[in-house]
């Protein structure tokens, strides 16, 4: 695992590389505030940008990357598919409703966004046959426990090579990121910040002290130590940078471990098994 600086990037189960840190673009808006954050996050050295068709921003996405002067085949994108487009009929044009949003002829990394009892197979059948035809250069999921890992496993085929999921010090689902290192599934933290809920928090303010670095700084660094790709949103230029700069330090055992210790399964998402209430 080389995470020494920004470039630190993780090998997929097919051998594409992907960026250990990305840009979350979740809320950001499309228009002036997207493309200023992605630009700021580019120069700063990101190379990962996470959105989604339900963000509402892809076009932003793809105008920002596009005016940038980093060539696109330098930028690993990933957009997911949204609930109500799933399903064997709508998953492809759903695809290409998003890869026209984005102005772009292939995507990074395609993922299912909240898997959909009854439909996330269907898509996921769909999306390997994308994966094949070359317009995806890696698949996967979001917002999946074990058991959809398993139902997925049961169609046969490609599999998913990404599991996208919130993951913050308060909500660590260990079995979860265990089974996706004995599968070779990249876990991928979505809220890693827990929406900045965790910034106040006094053990890992402690921590912060120590190393002269922010709270944001010390949860980011411990993704990492724990082999999770992270995916911080901020669109303030200074945040942007002070997210990336986490590459210059190293948490002892004993800190890992502590910030561990924080885990109370607190979500500030919806469970993977009632999400459909959620959103209706
Ligand atoms: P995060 O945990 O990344 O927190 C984002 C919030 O923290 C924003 O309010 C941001 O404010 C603030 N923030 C960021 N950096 C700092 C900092 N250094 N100091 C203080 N505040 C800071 O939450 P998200 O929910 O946005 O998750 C990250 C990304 O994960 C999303 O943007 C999206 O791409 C993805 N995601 C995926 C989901 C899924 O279902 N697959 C669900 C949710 C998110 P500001 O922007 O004003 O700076």
């Amino acid at each position: 695992m080389n995470l020494a600086n920004i470039d630190g990037k993780t090998k997929l189960a097919n051998g594409l590389q992907m960026p250990y840190l990305g840009l979350g673009v979740y809320k950001a808006e499309s228009g002036k505030e997207i493309n200023s954050a992605i630009k700021c996050a580019l120069s700063a050295g990101y190379r990962l940008i996470d959105t989604a068709a339900f963000y509402a921003n892809e076009e932003g996405v793809g105008k920002a990357i596009r005016e940038s002067d980093i060539p696109r085949e330098d930028i690993f994108v990933t957009s997911k598919i949204w609930i109500e487009d799933q399903g064997a009929q709508s998953t492809r044009k759903a695809f290409e409703t998003s890869l026209k949003n984005l102005g772009m002829d292939y995507l990074d990394l395609y993922l299912i966004h909240w898997p959909v009892p009854g439909k996330y197979l269907e898509s996921w059948k769909v999306m390997q046959e994308l994966y094949e035809e070359g317009k995806l250069k890696a698949i996967g999921v979001s917002n999946c426990l074990i058991h959809q890992l398993e139902d997925i496993k049961k169609v046969g085929g490609v599999q998913p090579m990404v599991l996208q999921n919130e993951f913050h010090p308060k909500l660590i689902q260990q079995d979860v990121v265990n089974y996706c290192q004995e599968n070779n599934i990249q876990y991928q933290a979505w809220s890693p910040l827990m929406r900045g809920e965790i910034l106040d928090n006094a053990l890992i303010k402690e921590i912060a002290e120590k190393y002269k670095k922010s709270i944001a700084q010390i949860v980011l660094r411990w993704d990492l130590h724990k082999g999770v790709a992270t995916i911080p949103k901020s669109v303030h230029k200074n945040r942007i940078i002070e997210n990336a700069a986490i590459f210059d330090f190293e948490l002892t055992e004993d800190e890992l471990k502590s910030i561990d210790s924080l885990e109370d399964n607190t979500r500030t998402g919806a469970h993977p098994d009632h999400f459909m209430e959620h959103f209706s």
